[in-house]
């Protein structure tokens, strides 16, 4: 053999060693910060690199060092918090971007008259046929009543609707009864509440599923202008570093939002869809295949968009003068004397259970909206036949808002592993969690309004989820208020002894919501292995004062590796910044645009 071969395959062997060497290298280190990892131990590390979509490491910045090669992008965090990629495990995202492009009466005062000249704008800016519907949103509907002779003195040529920021009540004008075809003769909606006089007659008033049927019968835009208003809103929700999201409410029109959004790469976050069971007293073979063969759809891909759950309404909504949730005991009226109403469950409790049954059988995973006490108590009834008839099928089934929870009830959570998903935000006093409900309530059952802290203590799985467009989709908003139950600004508290720990607070939006959505495997903790969902935060949030929480900016957010959102100058949203972390971002604007160009 001469001496040309040998040299040849000393090279190629040398070049596969550079080229090993290469491989064991970062793409990306984090460091000089602090890593709150949300592991088991809850560590915090001091830096983090990723490869890929993978993490590769997490550790001190010693022991990071050797992962920084040549190509390596090596980020300075100069001690800033990181944590794992927040999730909200209960949100509305199409809806909500469809309602925003609605005429918005947010923070409107809901009276006729003071509605009258905000709606009379947008009908100025908006023209229409007398068969093109006009719809406002955002309505503060918590004590609000009308008549469609009332939304008459409004506007009466185009039929309106005017939808109530709970997301269940929908208030519309003659021209709009009509077109419906709403009539004395219309027979009730199941699990819905169409509003009549005493001769029968529709007045207006639409509340849960008769709710669904009045969206249902009003077109919606084009899909690509639903795909348009929607990505415009993830790329918001990036910017408060949320990752991964439950829709929890999906029909056939959202489905196929949701996939053209992924078909045509507009997907900023892992999305799982909860597909909605209109009737969940169906308990039949044929209603259980349907909503399999949905689920078998929409799971498109194995992590960024994946379908296995399903929605269920066990009740309503709470507060006067809807009171659509279903209590063990009455209301009681504005002066706090019983009722004989103590609204009504949505479906039959024994039909409801073997659909449970079945479905868990099936291995999805049943999600709940349960408001009132009885409504919680007849899905923990459900959920507790599941476990019997099939032993723990790990199916992870959740129940949503939890506004009143027999004490009795709270050690079953744990029991049957069932997750408790709140809206922490809600939790604080303001309109509609004083004068619409507490004298309704009385003081003995207001005390367990949203008891986060109860569940907690009881050992239950405690998530959170926005509900947005009901409450805003800021996490840290959330954390602030489940934290101190306040809104802020010397407030009273709203049952503080229903307060959870901040870290419980971070754990509901990253590892338990990772657990709940099925995807702790690769997402909501920062451990070697996983997958790179994670943001980088202007402030401390384990030693700012709580009731600054609120304030945090988010200034990266990275998605399976990707940066996603950066905080940089010429965001709207820069403006009211801190110095420091504009100056933060001002060091590695340059790096971190590179990053996004190339990914
Ligand atoms: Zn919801």
């Amino acid at each position: 053999m001469g001496a040309g071969p040998i040299l040849a395959l000393l090279a190629s062997v040398l070049s596969a060693g550079a080229e090993a060497e290469e491989k064991a290298k970062a793409d990306v280190v984090l460091r000089n910060g602090k890593i709150y990892t949300a592991d088991p131990a809850r560590s915090v590390r001091q830096a983090l690199a990723f490869t890929g979509n993978t993490i590769v490491a997490v550790g001190s910045d010693t022991d990071v060092a050797p992962l920084i090669g040549p190509k390596t992008k090596v980020v300075d965090l100069v001690g800033k918090l990181v944590l794992p990629g927040l999730i909200d495990t209960h949100i509305h995202p199409i809806i909500g971007a469809l309602n925003g492009a609605k005429c918005g009466l947010a923070g409107v005062k809901a009276t006729i008259d003071t509605l009258k000249p905000v709606i009379q704008d947008c009908l100025a800016k908006d023209q229409g046929s007398a068969d093109e519907w006009f719809e406002a949103a955002q309505l503060d509907n918590y004590g609000f009543s009308a008549t469609a002779k009332d939304l008459d003195t409004i506007e009466a040529t185009r039929p309106v609707a005017l939808w109530g920021n709970d997301g269940h009540t929908v208030w519309v004008n003659s021209r709009g009864l009509a077109l419906l075809g709403v009539t004395a003769e219309t027979p009730d909606i199941p699990g819905g509440k169409i509003a009549r006089d005493a001769k029968g007659t529709p007045t207006g008033y639409f509340a849960d599923r008769a709710s669904i049927f009045v969206d249902e019968k009003i077109p919606s835009p084009p899909l690509e202008e639903k795909v348009a208003l929607t990505a415009a809103e993830l790329k918001r929700m990036s910017a408060y570093g949320i990752t991964s999201l439950m829709d929890a409410f999906v029909t056939p029109a959202e489905e196929a939002v949701w996939r053209k959004l992924y078909d045509t790469g507009r997907l900023p976050m892992r999305v799982r869809t909860a597909i909605y069971v209109a009737d969940p007293s169906d308990d039949s073979d044929d209603a259980v295949a349907r909503l399999l063969a949905a689920s078998k759809q929409g799971d498109v891909d194995t992590e960024i968009l994946r379908a296995g759950a399903v929605k269920v309404f066990a009740d309503g909504v709470m507060e006067y003068p809807a009171q659509t949730a279903a209590l063990l005991k009455p209301y009681l009226d504005a002066n706090g004397k019983p009722t004989k109403h103590e609204g009504e469950l949505y479906f039959d409790p024994e039909r409801f259970a073997r659909l449970v049954q079945k479905l868990d059988a099936a291995g999805l995973t049943v999600h709940v909206h349960a408001i009132g006490d009885r409504a919680v108590r007849a899905s923990l009834d459900a959920f507790a036949s599941a476990r019997a008839a099939n032993g723990d099928k790990d199916n992870r089934h959740q129940i949503a808002h939890l506004q009143l929870v027999d004490p009795a009830d709270f050690p079953r959570f744990k029991e049957l592993g069932v997750i408790a998903d709140f809206q922490l935000e809600w939790a604080k006093r303001e309109p509609a969690t004083e004068g619409p409900l507490e004298p309704y309530l009385g003081p003995e059952r207001y005390r367990y309004v949203y008891p986060a802290g109860s569940l907690h203590k009881a050992g239950a799985t405690i998530i959170g989820g926005s509900d947005w467009d009901v409450s805003s989709y800021n996490p840290f908003r959330a954390f602030q208020t489940g934290v101190t139950r306040s809104g802020g600004n010397g407030q009273k508290p709203l049952n503080i002894d229903e307060r959870i720990p901040l870290e419980t607070a971070i754990d509901a939006y990253t590892i338990n919501a990772a657990y709940a959505m099925k995807q702790n495997k690769t997402t909501g903790s920062l451990e070697a292995g996983k997958r790179a969902d994670l943001v980088v935060l202007d402030r401390d949030l384990l030693t700012i004062d709580p009731e600054t929480i609120d304030q945090t900016t988010v200034l990266a957010t990275y998605l399976d590796g990707r940066l996603v959102h950066s905080a940089s100058p010429g965001n709207a949203k820069d403006d009211d910044e801190d110095e420091d972390a504009g100056k933060w971002w001002d060091e590695r604007e340059a790096r971190m645009r590179e990053w996004l160009h190339r990914n």
